[in-house]
């Protein structure tokens, strides 16, 4: 089965995101659980918890369908130590927030090295603060998003992923969020079967299926192998129509939260109709 859906607005309480999500006829949806671009939030009430909750029980949306996303300012692979407690103590608060709701899953980006440490220092200070993380916490996977490779993000490359994964020591914890648009400006080919299939099976080969978790289903903006994060909406940017063709029709991507984030959300209720349509749903 393929969920389908887009990242929706929290706006009026976290409660409103499975509203919002089956407005535009999604079966999958993500979300921020605290305003992205501040370290501070106010904890959830137990209503914010059990309206949640309520809504999505009678929508019918399961914890498969929703992939949560962490905030902004987050960097887990901080080389300066006050950041990197910071970013941790917030990701820790992220990840609990997900653990009130009843989320299984939250999506983040890995980290970046500022200049100030090498990629494998990054990659290995990453690691570590999922492993801090996990620790403290129960049933939630920290899912780690592929990058354009901008500025000095780590996660451009499927070896960077995968190292992050080896040195984390709950394997049945992490997971991976697959962005078209960011592999795309990254340098993954996927605009024909052939490279398509060569992209995914690179994937397998040096992540593994077993951990993708979700998708970011994104046209680009910007060229193939710029590095530059740039979302457009589906078939109006670089990355054209067809990829999309090929996901809603691969098993590989059944039963994980396949999810817009297209600049315009006006046409979302739309691009979810087409991609059903395309799934054969
Ligand atoms: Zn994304
Ligand atoms: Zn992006």
């Amino acid at each position: 089965m393929k969920f389908i859906g887009a990242h929706v607005s929290t706006s009026g309480g976290v409660e409103n995101a499975p509203l919002n999500a089956k407005a535009i006829g999604a079966t999958a949806f993500a979300l921020f659980t605290k305003n992205q671009r501040q370290w501070k939030a106010k904890p959830l009430s137990d209503k914010n918890i059990s309206e949640f909750k309520k809504n999505c029980e009678e929508i019918g949306y399961k914890p498969e369908q929703i992939l949560a996303h962490d905030g902004y300012l987050i960097n887990l692979g901080s080389p300066a130590p006050e950041a990197l407690e910071k970013s941790r103590d917030a990701f820790l608060d992220e990840m609990q927030r997900c653990e009130q709701l009843g989320l299984q899953t939250l999506n983040f980006h890995p980290g970046s090295h500022l200049k100030k440490t090498d990629e494998e220092t990054c990659l290995n200070t990453i690691a570590e603060s999922i492993n801090i993380t996990l620790d403290k916490t129960k049933g939630v996977s920290a899912v780690i998003e592929n990058t354009a490779g901008q500025g000095t993000n780590m996660g451009h490359k499927f070896e960077q992923i995968a190292h992050i994964i080896e040195d984390v020591e709950d394997k049945s914890r992490v997971g991976v969020c697959y962005d078209t648009c960011h592999g795309f400006t990254a340098g993954y080919e996927i605009r024909t079967k052939v490279a398509f299939d060569k992209t995914f099976k690179a994937f397998d080969d040096i992540i593994g299926f077993k951990y993708l978790k979700g998708m970011h289903i994104n046209d680009s903006k910007k060229e193939f192998e710029t590095r530059v994060d740039r979302h457009e909406n589906l078939g109006k940017g670089t990355i054209g129509l067809e990829p999309f063709k090929f996901i809603m029709k691969d098993k590989r991507f059944d039963n994980i939260p396949l999810i817009l984030e297209t600049p315009n959300s006006d046409i979302w209720a739309e691009e979810i109709r087409m991609l059903k349509k395309l799934a054969g749903l």
